[in-house]
This record gives C-alpha cells, sequence and structure tokens, in this order.
C-alpha cells in the first residue's frame, strides 16, 4: 500500500508539471474518476448494512459479551482521545504559537462545530466554516480562502486518530501482535489514508482498510466497529474542521493577517456575511 501511495503522490507531482493539454487532460481524468469512484462507494454503502449485519451475528456469537465489552472500551476510548486532542492539543497550539485565548476561538467555532457533527461531512461544512473563520475569527480571505479548503481536503486528524485506534482495536480481537515496527507503519499510514480521506461521512472507515493491510490485518475486522462509527464520525468530523480553522488562525497570526479586533469581538458576524 505505502509503494502505492508513493508512486500516487509523484504520478500526481508529475500530471501538475506536465504541461499543455496532455496534463490538464490527465488531470481531469482523474478527476472524474475520483467522482465515479466516490460514487460507486456510495451504492456500496447502501448495501452495507446487511453485509455488515452478518458480520456481526457471526462476531458476537463467536465472541459473546466480551467482545461487546470491548466495543465500549474502544468507543470510549476514541471519543476521549478526539475531545482531549480538539480541546488539548489545538487550545495549546493557539495559546503557544498565538498567544491568544483559546476560549473565545471554541465560543467562535461552536456553530460550526454542530454543523460538522450534524452532517459528519468535512466538505459540506467548508462554507460555514469559511464564512467563520474570515468574518468572526478575523482571519485574511489570503490566508482562509487556501488554508480552509485545503484542510478540508487533506487534514483529517480525528480519522486518523479513529484509524489508529481501530486498528489497535482489531489486532487485539483477533490476537495478533504487530511489534513496534507495525505500529509505527500505522502511525504513517493513517496518516497517510486520512490525508486521502474524502471529507464525506464514512470514508474513514473505508480508507481503514488500507491502514489494516499495511500491517497484514484483516479487513473484515472494520465489522466490529462499522456499528458504532457514524456517531465517531460525527465526532470526528467537528475535530477534523476545528483543526482546519485553528491552524487557519495560527497561520494568519504568524504572518499578521489576522484581524485582532474581529477575533476579540463577541459579536458574530458569520451568519449575516456572505462568504
Ligand atoms: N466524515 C469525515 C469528514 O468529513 C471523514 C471520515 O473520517 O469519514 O471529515
Amino acid at each position: 500500500m505505502l509503494q502505492v501511495i508513493v508512486f500516487s503522490i509523484l504520478f500526481g507531482m508529475a500530471i501538475s508539471r506536465t504541461a499543455g493539454e496532455t496534463g490538464k487532460s490527465m488531470l481531469s481524468f482523474f478527476d472524474n474518476l475520483n467522482t465515479v469512484i466516490l460514487k460507486m462507494v456510495m451504492m456500496l454503502m447502501h448495501l452495507a448494512p446487511y453485509g455488515v449485519f452478518c458480520l456481526l451475528v457471526k462476531f458476537f456469537a463467536n465472541m459473546g459479551l466480551p467482545g461487546v465489552e470491548n466495543l465500549v472500551k474502544y468507543f470510549s476510548l476514541v471519543l476521549v482521545v478526539l475531545v482531549v486532542h480538539c480541546v488539548g492539543v489545538y487550545g495549546l497550539l493557539l495559546k503557544i504559537l498565538t498567544g491568544l485565548n483559546p476560549i473565545i476561538f471554541f465560543k467562535k467555532m461552536w456553530k460550526v462545530m454542530v454543523f460538522a457533527f450534524s452532517t459528519a461531512s468535512s466538505n459540506a461544512t467548508l462554507p460555514i466554516n469559511l464564512r467563520t473563520v474570515e468574518h468572526d475569527l478575523g482571519v485574511d480571505n489570503k490566508v482562509a480562502s487556501f488554508s480552509v479548503p485545503l484542510g478540508a481536503t487533506i487534514n483529517m486528524d480525528g480519522t486518523a486518530i479513529m484509524q489508529g485506534v481501530a486498528t489497535v482495536f482489531i489486532a487485539q480481537a483477533y490476537q495478533i501482535d504487530i511489534g513496534i515496527a507495525g505500529y509505527l507503519l500505522v502511525i504513517l499510514t493513517a496518516t497517510l489514508a486520512s490525508i486521502g480521506t474524502a471529507g464525506v461521512p464514512g470514508v474513514g472507515l473505508v480508507t481503514l482498510a488500507m491502514v489494516l493491510q499495511s500491517v497484514g490485518l484483516p479487513v473484515e475486522g472494520i465489522a466490529m466497529i462499522i456499528g458504532v462509527d457514524r456517531f465517531l464520525d460525527m465526532v470526528r468530523t467537528a475535530v477534523n474542521v476545528t483543526g482546519d480553522s485553528a491552524v487557519s488562525v495560527i497561520v494568519a497570526k504568524s504572518e499578521k493577517l489576522l484581524n485582532l479586533e474581529i477575533f476579540h469581538n463577541k459579536k458574530l458576524n458569520a451568519e449575516n456575511d456572505p462568504v
């Protein structure tokens, strides 16, 4: 899988450097292919509940009650780590790198987080996030219009967290020791897989297959967690979009493109202002 990723990165870079019609048509070919594949994934997702039902019955028939207990532990752990990452890591980064009050940031981001939570889609949250980052947090359009859409496409740290915990959970369920090298590989592939995850509901679970394969774990293991993934997807999407905004604020502050008056202003403007 790693070879495929490295090849894709190099291939993409080569396409972007290929001038003229050839580069353009290759680019639009892969763009269209991406749309078609996403459609196919969505079609399969409609079938997924029936398949998952059968897999879950088989799994819990073998595992019994301890299987359910473990699932509760997995669910709680992902939830706690997501919250700690969002409040702790982003809050600290904001405080240390910009000196700004993280509470103001989170208060202004609350609506965006709720929107991300209810749609479970970073892409659907993009317009409201962009508006909030510019009009409520005071980030200049030059920074916001680049960093927020880029973040919505590649910054999925909440997804990477879920994939890391899920891989360890599945390894333990199958009683497979992946070793230290395996854990390091999980960190690398979960980061890459989260970058490749589209900002729509449930895709983090699809790219989890790549992480599992990289350390030789059975992909069917995903069935164990699919039942509780929808709620975790909602939470991790809120974390993903908050990360995009936090980084935008940090970059804007370092580039002196942050309007502190707007940041400290208690009034929320984003709802009324156009993007
Ligand atoms: N739903 C997530 C997002 O849009 C992606 C995922 O983890 O499935 O950010």
